[in-house]
């Protein structure tokens, strides 16, 4: 079965308000890329909050492996996905701070190859105290940090990738290691992606059309067209 799955989720951010998202059906696959797609608004990246329970549905119901999101908690839940942000503030510190963050067990090793998945190693190599480097001192580009977020995401390990626009508006050496990310790791596990526009993820393994809180349509990108 999926790994995670939204069923008839209906949600608003407070009493009264009308639904940011209404009746939503979603199954992800344990493997593969699904594209969310949609203009501003849609409700795209309030199913990221409802996937990562920073938002509680009022209707329908959520489940991982199967099992209702309450039964694993905010915790085992969060355990299992990784989010990278538009836009992922640095945290203070060294680079090895900024990757291990979330774990700080990861070996030498994962680290080498997760920084080469983004494509950071020519970074590091030209920064004076290498990993060891406080980031304040470094001077990092836009781009650059969306990969340190993506990096610190990889090492979390998670079953789910969810990234937010993560090639929006980025040069074209980010823009290229995102999507290759994206593809590798959609082979071992599920990825799901915002973007605005249809052209951005032609690629996706399925694209899930939202538009004002509801799916209008899903395929794949040749069946969208
Ligand atoms: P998208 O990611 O597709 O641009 P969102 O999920 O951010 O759309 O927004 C869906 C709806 O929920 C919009 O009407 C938006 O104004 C509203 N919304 C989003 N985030 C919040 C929030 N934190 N508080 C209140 N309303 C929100
Ligand atoms: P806590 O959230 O209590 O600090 P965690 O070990 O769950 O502890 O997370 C450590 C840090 O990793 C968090 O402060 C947050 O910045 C980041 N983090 C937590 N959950 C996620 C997630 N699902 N995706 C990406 N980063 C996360």
């Amino acid at each position: 079965g999926p790994v995670v799955e939204l069923r008839g989720v209906t949600a608003s951010y407070a009493p009264g308000r009308e639904p940011a998202v209404r009746g939503l059906d979603l199954a992800l696959p344990r493997r593969g890329h699904v594209a969310i797609v949609g203009p501003s608004g849609a409700g795209k990246t309030t199913v990221f909050s409802l996937l990562l329970r920073f938002l509680e549905p009022q209707g329908g119901e959520l489940l991982l492996d199967g099992v209702p999101y309450e039964r694993h908690g905010h915790a085992g839940v969060r355990a299992r996905l990784a989010y990278v942000e538009q836009d992922t503030p640095l945290l203070p510190g060294t680079l090895r701070e900024n990757l291990l963050h979330s774990r700080p067990d990861a070996g030498e090793e994962e680290v080498r190859r997760v920084l080469a998945d983004v494509r950071l190693e020519g970074k590091v190599a030209a920064l004076p105290g290498g990993l060891d480097t406080e980031l304040s001192a470094a001077a990092v580009s836009g781009g650059e940090r969306q990969r340190i977020a993506l990096a610190r995401a990889l090492l979390r390990r998670p079953d789910v990738l969810l990234l937010d626009e993560a090639t929006a508006q980025l040069d074209a050496l980010t823009e290229a290691a995102v999507h290759d990310c994206v593809r590798r790791r959609s082979r071992e596990g599920t990825v799901v992606t915002i973007a605005h526009r249809l052209s951005t993820v032609t690629d996706a393994d399925e694209i899930v059309v939202m538009e004002a809180g509801r799916i209008r349509a899903r395929g794949a990108h040749g069946d969208l067209l």
